[in-house]
């Protein structure tokens, strides 16, 4: 592919103009379009609007299990048998306790998840003064992803600080029922609708890997560039036994960063997050998904272990990029654990396989 055509989708992106269907196929197909340009076109953008910067995020999962819902992709959903610690909503001192830990861990935001179809009154209000207390304690951003939501939650929410809501479209309109029977796609839109209607910022993503076509791929990107979301993650879909959704899919390296490069492209100025999956879909290659994407979780997922946080962070400074950061020592920052590490010699074992010890 000639030059232009990687300046090309530069320039249309940064112009706010929408990449054609066609043109979105021949980035996600590989066979014309090569990797490095194409990761320095969408770099290209993402350093217009974030720099060098990363964002870190910490997932706290304040509930697990115990949800009605049948996501075939979750271990928490009541279709799924997998054996997770289920536990209902975590008391306050223990939810506050892990916001300090976030924020002095050098997180930017701190997320807070909770299973479940969506929140009563009662736990909505219970959950605006928690919000209230974190953001009155430490001065970090706190997302919350508890469900659908309605317009009402929506406001209480906003009005005890609430900056983001997480409610992942997950994949296309035509292929949610083959993910979700008991929610529909709509159900999603609607919760992200109230959350902008009322001023919250938009968290909402993608699960790269069940089963969908690259159109499905290409229609959540544009949805998510019209509800102009602040913030996006793409997961790469980790399988986990006992869930309906449990067979591992064929993604590579190659084809994950042709995704987030695809969607840096139609979501120029929103926070890509690289999520769940990036250590085990992207491999050797994880530390390029930072020419694209801005943002990544430290420590882990909902149910999945992650890289730890020192790992991310020295992955981060290693390529050149910088840690935004709300915390004061960002320079510490799990610097100790980093340098801790020895090398580790090799056994005569090892050395010499052939001799009987
Ligand atoms: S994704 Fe959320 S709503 Fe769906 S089963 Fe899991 S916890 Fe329940």
């Amino acid at each position: 592919m000639k030059t232009t055509f990687y300046h090309e989708l530069t320039t249309t992106s940064l112009q706010d103009k929408l990449l054609s269907d066609a043109c979105c196929e021949k980035i996600l197909a590989g066979s014309d379009v090569e990797l490095l340009p194409l990761l320095d076109a969408a770099y290209q953008v993402r350093k217009t609007y974030f720099q060098n910067e990363v964002q870190l995020h910490i997932l706290n999962n304040a509930q697990n299990g115990y949800c009605p819902e049948d996501c075939g992709y979750c271990a928490q959903a009541s279709s799924a048998t997998t054996d997770i610690e289920a536990y209902p909503l975590k008391p306050d001192a223990e939810i506050l306790e892990e916001a300090k830990r976030a924020y002095e861990s050098g997180a930017y935001r701190y997320c807070i998840v909770m299973s479940g179809r969506g929140p009563s009154p009662k736990r909505v209000s219970h959950l605006a003064e928690l919000i209230h207390t974190v953001k009155t304690r430490y001065p970090i951003e706190v997302c919350l992803s508890a469900g659908l939501i309605d317009i009402e939650s929506a406001h209480t929410l906003k009005a005890a600080g609430l900056d983001r809501l997480n409610h992942n479209l997950n994949t296309s309109e035509a292929h949610y029922p083959n993910i979700c029977s008991t929610h529909t796609y709509q159900d999603r839109m609607e919760t992200l609708q109230a959350a902008q209607t009322v001023g919250i910022a938009c968290c909402s993503g993608v699960i790269v890997g069940m089963g969908e076509g690259t159109d499905d791929l290409i229609q959540v990107a544009k949805s998510l560039r019209q509800l102009e979301v602040a913030s996006l993650p793409v997961n790469f879909f980790l399988p986990i036994s006992g869930t309906q959704l449990s067979e591992t899919p064929t993604l590579t390296p190659d084809y994950c960063l042709r995704v987030l490069c695809l969607y840096r492209f139609l979501n120029p100025r929103a926070e890509i997050r690289v999520a769940a999956g990036r250590e085990h879909h992207l491999r050797s290659m994880e530390v390029m998904a930072l020419y694209p994407a801005n943002s990544m979780f430290i420590d882990g997922y909902l149910n999945a272990e992650g890289s730890t946080a020192s790992r991310t962070v020295e992955m981060i400074k290693d390529a050149g990029f910088t840690v935004k950061t709300n915390a004061e020592d960002v320079e510490q920052l799990n610097q100790d654990d980093i340098e801790k590490r020895d090398v580790l010699l090799k056994e005569l074992k090892v050395l010499r396989p052939r001799m009987k010890s």
